[in-house]
């Protein structure tokens, strides 16, 4: 074992602060990766303040992060795939049990025995694991990812969840030339959710709270933007969509998008409110429409998400800020301030 830097929140309505943590030295199939970025996602702060303490408290000190870019420094004798100085990529998932027909299938997210980067039983240390907010990371190279020479690591980070988690429901639900797709909350989620759309051919229709959000909207690929607290707005656009995601982290208003769904059309809930939200029967009955929801991506998918965004140029928008700022960050994401990631520049870490 060795001592990694971390920021870690010490309970639910701590700060996050400095402090070490315990990695396995790299063995058999271990990476290690000092790591050079990581994403802020919306899910690190409901973890941190235990906001889904009925399906996965938070055991604490709780490190978060699981949009890991950096650099191999290790690697155990059985790597095949990787080797000091590659670049690589890590997200929100560590390890599954790789036997399972959802593995088999590469579908590692539905695996019963799959581990998340952070706050999950960590196999080999006891304990939890614990994500990215960190100078080091070991993991084994099934979940290890390659990251397009192309693209800026601080944009790339956000890619290992923000990415796949709205690449890989538009590709189940077969977005494309043609659709008319919707995104709901223009966030770290929603503003990669326009730029996939967009990339995939369709028209695309952001919902937004904020208004000073429009011209961004637009730029990053949107063909329309409605002001969502706008009754007149909404009204233009019932009974016409293919495909609506909704990306929103708090409570809202969900009966008010499935209304503008065609007949069969799909809305997919990512966005993962604290509370439940109430749906109307017959909006989905007429019209057949169907609420679902969708976890992140596979690893394969989430590498042929990587690739796509190689191939289209396209990286997170990001914000990059030292690790000292990450408290600052969590009350701005929480105002919905942010264009559109907070990417942590883990060179900042040295300091402590
Ligand atoms: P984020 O950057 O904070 O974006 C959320 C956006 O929702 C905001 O920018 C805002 O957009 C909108 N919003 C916020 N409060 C709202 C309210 N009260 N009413 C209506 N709209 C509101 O968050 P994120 O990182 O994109 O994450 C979004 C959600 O997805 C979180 O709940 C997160 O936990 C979840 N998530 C799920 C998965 C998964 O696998 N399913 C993966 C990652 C994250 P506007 O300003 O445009 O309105
Ligand atoms: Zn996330």
């Amino acid at each position: 074992m060795f001592n990694a830097k971390a920021y870690a929140a010490a309970a639910a309505t701590s700060p996050l602060a400095a402090t070490t943590v315990a990695r396995r030295h790299p063995t058999g199939h271990d990476v290690q990766i000092e790591i050079l970025f990581c994403g802020i996602c919306h899910s690190d702060l409901h973890q941190v303040r235990n906001e889904w303490s009925n399906v996965m408290p938070t055991v604490y000190p709780c490190v978060p992060g699981h949009e890991i870019v950096g650099r191999v420094t290790k690697v155990g004798s059985a790597v095949t795939g990787f080797k000091p100085g590659d670049l690589a990529a890590v997200g929100c998932m560590v390890d599954s049990d790789r036997t399972c027909p959802e593995c088999q299938a590469g579908l590692e997210q539905f695996c019963p025995n799959m581990t998340l980067t952070y706050n999950f039983p960590d196999k080999h240390l006891g304990g939890v694991t614990y994500g990215g907010y960190s100078d080091n990371i070991v993991v084994d190279e099934s979940f290890v990812l390659r990251v397009p020479s192309n693209l800026s690591l601080a944009g790339a980070a956000p890619l290992l969840c923000a990415g796949i988690t709205t690449y890989s429901p538009m590709r189940h639900w077969c977005v494309s030339k043609g659709k008319k797709v919707g995104v709901v909350g223009l966030g770290g989620l929603g503003h990669m959710g326009v730029k996939f759309a967009h990339a995939l051919g369709a028209h695309v229709v952001v919902f937004t709270t904020s208004p000073g959000k429009k011209d961004d909207a637009i730029r990053l690929g949107a063909d329309e933007v409605v002001v969502s607290r706008d009754a007149n707005q909404m009204q233009k656009h019932v009974g016409s969509f293919d495909f609506i995601l909704d990306a929103v982290a708090a409570d809202h208003d969900i009966d008010s998008y499935i209304q503008l769904l065609r007949r069969d059309g799909n809305l997919t809930l990512v966005g993962a409110p604290e509370k439940p939200l109430a749906v109307a029967a017959f909006n989905l009955i007429f019209g057949r429409r169907s609420l679902s929801g969708s976890p992140i991506g596979g690893i394969r998918e989430t590498q042929e998400m990587l690739d796509f965004c190689g191939a289209h140029n396209i990286t997170a928008d990001v914000e990059v800020i030292p690790i000292q700022k990450v408290n600052e960050a969590y009350d701005r994401l929480l105002r919905s301030d942010v264009k559109y990631r907070f990417s942590i520049d883990m060179a900042s870490l040295k300091s402590e």
